[in-house]
């Protein structure tokens, strides 16, 4: 049967492209109403009139995830639109990448702020509103980086290990109030982040946005008896393990 969403609100962050874009279609096709947060309004803005042109629900909401009044202000226009909060997918990330020796400290910050502070910030107001209500999903993007340690990547690695243990002390924090918290950890997937980060990689063998939209579906899918707690899902031409 297919998924029905179409009683519930949606904030994805990071929803101006790549991956962000793809959950968002999915999750407005099901009938979510969607808020859209990222930085670019022209982007979010744009995958909004898509969603809106098929007779769907969706705002964009120009968003800095890093700053906790830019976050604040979202879930303010959140609250001022819609009365609950049913699904929160904390996408947004970006990526610096070079050998710890050479890495510059402001780049540290800045892929930390976004990455695991941003998702801090999302997380913190997000649950909030789930827990006025005892239920919600919080689905986190991580990386397969957030199990494993690849070279010239620490920044960016120690940022998702971040959003793995997040995940996993917010998950225990609100089990019991009805509220599931899983994270998903995509291998390379064709986006500009990772055409930017890993030029090696041949396009061809990567996988694709919706890809990782499937596995947040899969994810939205599971019955109230049953929680997934991470997804590791990786592109066919990579390493096993
Ligand atoms: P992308 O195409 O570069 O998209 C990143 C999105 O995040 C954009 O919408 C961007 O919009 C937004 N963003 C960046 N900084 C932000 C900030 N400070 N506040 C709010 N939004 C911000 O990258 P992607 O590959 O789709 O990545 C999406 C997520 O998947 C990231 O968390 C990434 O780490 C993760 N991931 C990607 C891969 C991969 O192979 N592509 C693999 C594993 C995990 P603005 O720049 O306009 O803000």
């Amino acid at each position: 049967m297919a998924l029905d969403l179409s009683d519930q609100v949606a904030l994805v962050t990071g929803a101006g492209r790549g991956i962000g874009a793809a959950i968002a279609g999915r999750l407005s096709e099901a009938g979510a109403s969607l808020v859209l947060a990222a930085r670019t309004e022209a982007e979010i803005e744009a995958v909004a009139q898509e969603i809106r042109h098929a007779g769907r629900n969706a705002l964009a909401v120009p968003c800095d995830v890093s700053d906790e009044a830019s976050v604040t202000s979202l879930f303010e226009q959140i609250r001022s639109r819609h009365e609950s909060l049913e699904i929160l997918v904390n996408n947004a990330g970006v990526g610096v990448f070079g050998a710890v020796q050479d890495f510059d400290v402001g780049d540290f910050d800045r892929v930390m702020g976004v990455n695991a502070r941003g998702c801090f910030l999302c997380c913190r107001e997000g649950s909030r509103m789930m827990l006025a209500h005892d239920s919600g999903t919080i689905i986190n993007i991580s990386s397969v980086v957030g199990f494993k340690g690849y070279p010239l990547q620490a920044a960016y690695t120690a940022s998702k290990h971040a959003i793995m243990g997040l995940t996993r002390s917010l998950a225990a924090e609100v089990q019991g109030a009805g509220i599931r918290v899983s994270a998903v950890l995509p291998g390379g997937v064709d986006t500009d982040l990772v055409r930017s980060a890993r030029p090696d990689l041949d396009p061809s063998e990567l996988m694709h946005p919706d890809d990782v939209a499937d596995a947040v579906m899969y994810l939205l899918s599971l019955s109230d008896r049953a929680a997934v707690d991470e997804i590791y899902i990786r592109r066919r031409s990579g390493t096993a393990h």
